[in-house]
């Protein structure tokens, strides 16, 4: 098959309106249509995502100057981490997106880090190191329109409701055949789809079917039977709620999501041009929803359930098997999920399309196990890291932290944690992983030093050959940098609503 001729994409929410539209873009001879109900809901959150979604944007030759109005978007430079460490002067820190701007201060960080983790007091919080962590305290927009040629990878925080329609138009203005109706049965013969089944619309027959169907995956799990595998011993979460709050743009809008540590979970905030979007994800066998929804209004200080809302939301953490099968291809919540600590939802999106449009024009015998093995390794390394915040924690407060520290690891994060201490086995262990990592050696570092890993004492000197590096040097190098390229974010996004600014 070198492009199929017809597609059903099952299912209306970010997942199926992005993959509508990067299948429009891979194949404009196809005829593309997308089923959706207008009685089953959108799972209507998600709203922060990795620099991966400036490349989708890119690809499709979308402007930010003509989606993000659209929806109240703001630009993203990283995460904050507070409270998922207890160590005195490390409570919190910055996870950046890393540019090339970062070459110069990022080095010094791992230099200072060796010397600490062999006990050296050597100033290695990730914090002072980092462009994006300056530009996240300054509240500014990573966009340099003094020297343009300056490539930096950031990401977004946007209401996802907002960015589904924006998609959808675009897909429809391009030629997508819209169908507004339930699917009621699949039917399949011989491991193969044969129809989808509308209650109002019959038979719908294609060559290719994608599930976008959310958590119910209709299509993968259900009718085609593809095992899921879960994740529930490796990350204990599965549920969340969420309320949005007012934000006073006046102070100037953060660029950064914060992921703050609670009793049984963490808190998000995000930011947005007409409100934060805040939720906590928690553990249903640690906290009710009733305390969940107390807990995350007292942390938000919006105790008016009238002004402000909760939605509570059950999460199914883990993946399938087989993310594509014979002619389905599931896309999204529907192929699986790793809870949304570090934003990376739409990115494995983005990347399963991507790589299922690369991969199903090969006549390989072997495309289909090989697409499969590059997807679950794309997962696991995500949720590799994700886990590693996990049982890292230091907090001592409830039994959900504490079992947390005991939390399931993969033989990859164990090699890594267990020759952490050791320089020069940690950077071997990052070697040897190379091919098998979704994060690579800047998040590692900074994650394990953010949260304190390193000597209780630190009592040696450093060796005369080693002096310690001035960490003024390399926080002096951010802050000139930053004060001399980067706008004040609501500047920048002024400029950029023109008049569709509040
Ligand atoms: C708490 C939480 C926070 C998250 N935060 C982030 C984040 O910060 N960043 C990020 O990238 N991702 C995040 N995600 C994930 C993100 O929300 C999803 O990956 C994204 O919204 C895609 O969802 P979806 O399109 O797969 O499913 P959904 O939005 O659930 O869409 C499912 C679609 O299928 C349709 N459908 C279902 N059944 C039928 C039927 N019988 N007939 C017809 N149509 C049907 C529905 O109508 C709907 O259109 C988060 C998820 C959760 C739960």
């Amino acid at each position: 098959m070198v492009a199929p001729e017809s597609v059903l994409i099952c299912g209306g929410g970010t997942a199926g309106w992005m993959t509508a539209n990067l299948m429009q873009h891979a194949w404009p001879e196809a005829t593309i249509s997308l089923i959706e109900s207008s009685n089953i809901g959108i799972i209507g959150v998600g709203e922060g995502s990795t620099p991966a979604l400036k490349q989708f944007f890119k690809k499709l030759k979308i402007s930010e100057s003509d989606w993000m109005p659209e929806c109240n978007a703001t630009y993203k430079v990283g995460i904050s981490f507070p409270n998922w460490s207890t160590r005195p002067g490390f409570e919190s820190y910055f996870h950046p997106f890393f540019s090339e701007l970062d070459l110069k201060p990022g080095e010094p960080f791992f230099y200072n880090s060796k010397l600490q983790k062999d006990g050296v007091s050597a100033n290695a919080h990730p914090d002072q190191y980092f462009v994006t962590a300056e530009m996240a305290r300054r509240r500014c927009a990573p966009i340099s329109e003094k020297y343009p040629q300056i490539d930096i990878d950031y990401g977004y925080h946007f209401d996802s409701g907002l960015l589904g329609e924006f998609l959808k138009t675009r897909a429809i203005a391009n030629g997508l055949i819209h169908i507004i109706d339930d699917i009621t049965s699949v039917v399949v013969d011989n491991e193969q789809i044969q129809s989808v089944i509308g209650k109002k619309h019959g038979t719908l027959i294609a060559d290719l079917y994608v599930d976008c169907t959310g958590f119910s995956s209709l299509l993968l799990q259900k009718a085609l039977g593809v095992p899921f595998k879960h994740y529930k011993e490796n990350l204990f979460n599965d549920s969340a709620v969420a309320i949005a709050t007012d934000i006073d743009i006046e102070q100037g809008i953060p660029a950064e999501t914060r992921s703050s540590a609670l009793s049984a979970g963490w808190a998000w905030r995000i930011p947005l041009v007409n409100r934060y979007g805040n939720g906590y994800v928690y553990s249903s066998d640690y906290i009710s929803s009733e305390q969940a929804e107390s807990e995350l209004r007292e942390h938000l200080q919006a105790f008016d359930e009238e002004k402000y809302p909760a939605r509570h939301l059950k999460m199914k953490v883990g993946r399938v098997e087989q993310h594509w099968k014979s002619n389905c291809l599931g896309v999204g919540l529907s192929q699986g999920f790793i809870e949304p600590l570090e934003a990376t939802a739409l990115m494995l999106v983005q990347y399963t399309i991507e790589e299922f449009i690369q991969a199903q024009s090969s006549n390989n015998n072997e495309k289909y196990s090989e697409f499969n093995t590059k997807v679950n390794k794309m997962m696991e390394g995500i949720r590799d890291y994700i886990v590693c915040h996990y049982v890292t924690n230091s907090r001592d407060d409830s039994a959900y932290w504490r079992d947390c520290r005991n939390a399931k690891r993969s033989s990859n994060l164990d090699k890594l944690l267990s020759s952490w201490s050791n320089n020069e086995s940690f950077e071997q262990a990052l070697r040897e992983l190379d091919n098998e990592l979704v994060y690579l050696r800047p998040s590692w570092y900074v994650m394990l030093m953010g949260v304190g890993r390193f000597p209780e004492q630190l009592s040696h000197q450093a060796p005369t050959d080693k002096p310690v590096f001035d960490v003024k040097k390399a926080k002096g190098y951010c802050e000139q940098l930053v004060d001399d390229v980067f706008p004040s974010h609501n500047d920048y996004l002024k400029k950029l609503y023109q008049d569709k600014w509040a």
